[in-house]
């Protein structure tokens, strides 16, 4: 691709030919605030708050949308620019129930933070009712059309990344909002509850039904780490207060799922805090599994196995390694197939 050069804010600056003005602007540290845009769903140009003006050009341009040329001399941050950034973000929050300290959002929400960064305590226009009813029907995600900004990420997520034809813009005019298959509840339409849609929300929109109530945004801790479910090995942001997990989201930024997960690694996490979880070994015992130290659990393995391979060989005894564990503790089984009972039989679940 061809190199160009342009000038944004008084800095030359290289670029690819066809590059979209936003993108260079973030490549270079130049901020421009945007909450249609996504790297990952890209197709933007829909909220119009990357507003930038190039000389030249009539009134102000969509960054998203608009590619860097070059001998291009763009300005991102003039009164008029601000002032046009101030009254949509206005409007976007007039245009809804954006009442941010009963929004489950408040913390993460990218309008929020567009709104602080633009000094907006309060929008300027009378605040609407659209009037939605909060959609609590799936398991694990409720949508609330109250807050929704029309930004069309999860639409372009739901259809154009994970595939899955759920959700689309339905009705027109004032009327118009995200529909799931004809407008069904959620939890009747076609969804999976991968969550990718959540995922990608810039606002309340759509939030995490196992959160909600608990302030998830707040006095959390985010822990990265691999999802435990499969081989894939998804990388995930574990949300934590006082060693509970509130919610799950997939790391953006990292391979190989750029931010996507399937509803096992988002949502199934209960086990972790489940007053269910085995955190002992059990032992069978005049026919009841009784709790045991470690110490004799593995004692009464270890003898159990040796009377096997003696009374039917090494061959009559299987190792079968587990995707949850780590590389290394999988290793370690098949050294112990392999070097002391002294078989080959050995397989792992994920290969299934
Ligand atoms: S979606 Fe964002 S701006 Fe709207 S109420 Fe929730 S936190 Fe506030
Ligand atoms: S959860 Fe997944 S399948 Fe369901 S609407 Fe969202 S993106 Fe589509
Ligand atoms: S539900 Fe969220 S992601 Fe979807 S269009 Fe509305 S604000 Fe955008």
């Amino acid at each position: 691709m061809n190199k160009i050069t342009l000038n944004i804010d008084g800095r030359e600056l290289q670029a690819k030919s066809g590059q979209s003005l936003l993108s260079v602007a973030r490549e270079n540290g130049i901020y421009i605030p945007t909450l249609c845009y996504h790297p990952r769903t890209k197709k933007a140009g829909k909220c119009r708050i990357c507003v930038v003006a190039v000389e030249g050009l009539p009134g102000l341009q969509v960054s998203c949308s608009l590619a860097a040329a070059d001998g291009m001399i763009v300005h991102t941050y003039t009164k008029k620019i601000i002032e046009t950034r101030k009254m949509i973000v206005e409007l976007y929050l007039a245009s809804g129930k954006h009442d941010c300290p009963t929004c489950e959002a408040d913390g993460e929400c990218e309008l929020q933070d567009v709104a602080k960064v633009l000094g907006i305590e309060k929008s300027g226009f009378p605040m609407s009712d659209k009037g939605y009813v909060t959609d609590s029907s799936s398991p694990m995600i409720i949508r609330d059309m109250n807050k929704c900004i029309h930004c069309y990420r999860c639409i372009v997520g739901c259809n154009d990344l994970v595939v899955n034809e759920v959700i689309e813009m339905g009705y027109r005019g004032s009327r118009m909002t995200v529909v799931c298959d004809l407008d069904s509840p959620m939890g009747d339409s076609s969804c999976v509850i991968c969550g990718e849609c959540v995922q990608l929300c810039p606002t309340g929109a759509l939030t995490e039904k196992k959160a909600a109530g608990k302030e998830s945004n707040r006095d959390t801790v985010k822990v990265r780490t691999t999802c435990p479910y499969c081989g894939v090995g998804c990388q995930i942001f574990l949300h934590v207060r006082d060693n509970e997990i509130l919610k799950v989201t997939g790391v953006e930024a990292a391979k190989p799922n750029y931010g996507s997960l399937c509803i096992k690694g988002r949502f199934g996490y209960d086990f972790v805090n489940s007053h269910d979880r085995l955190k002992s070994p059990l032992v069978r015992k005049d026919g009841k599994l009784v709790e045991v130290s470690w110490d004799e659990a593995l004692d009464y393995t270890a003898k159990k196995l040796s009377q096997i391979k003696n009374d039917h060989g090494p061959d009559s005894i299987v190792g079968i390694g587990c995707a949850r564990t780590t590389n290394e503790d999988n290793y370690l089984m098949m050294k112990l197939m392999r070097g002391v009972i002294g078989t080959n039989n050995v397989d792992h679940c994920a290969r299934t």
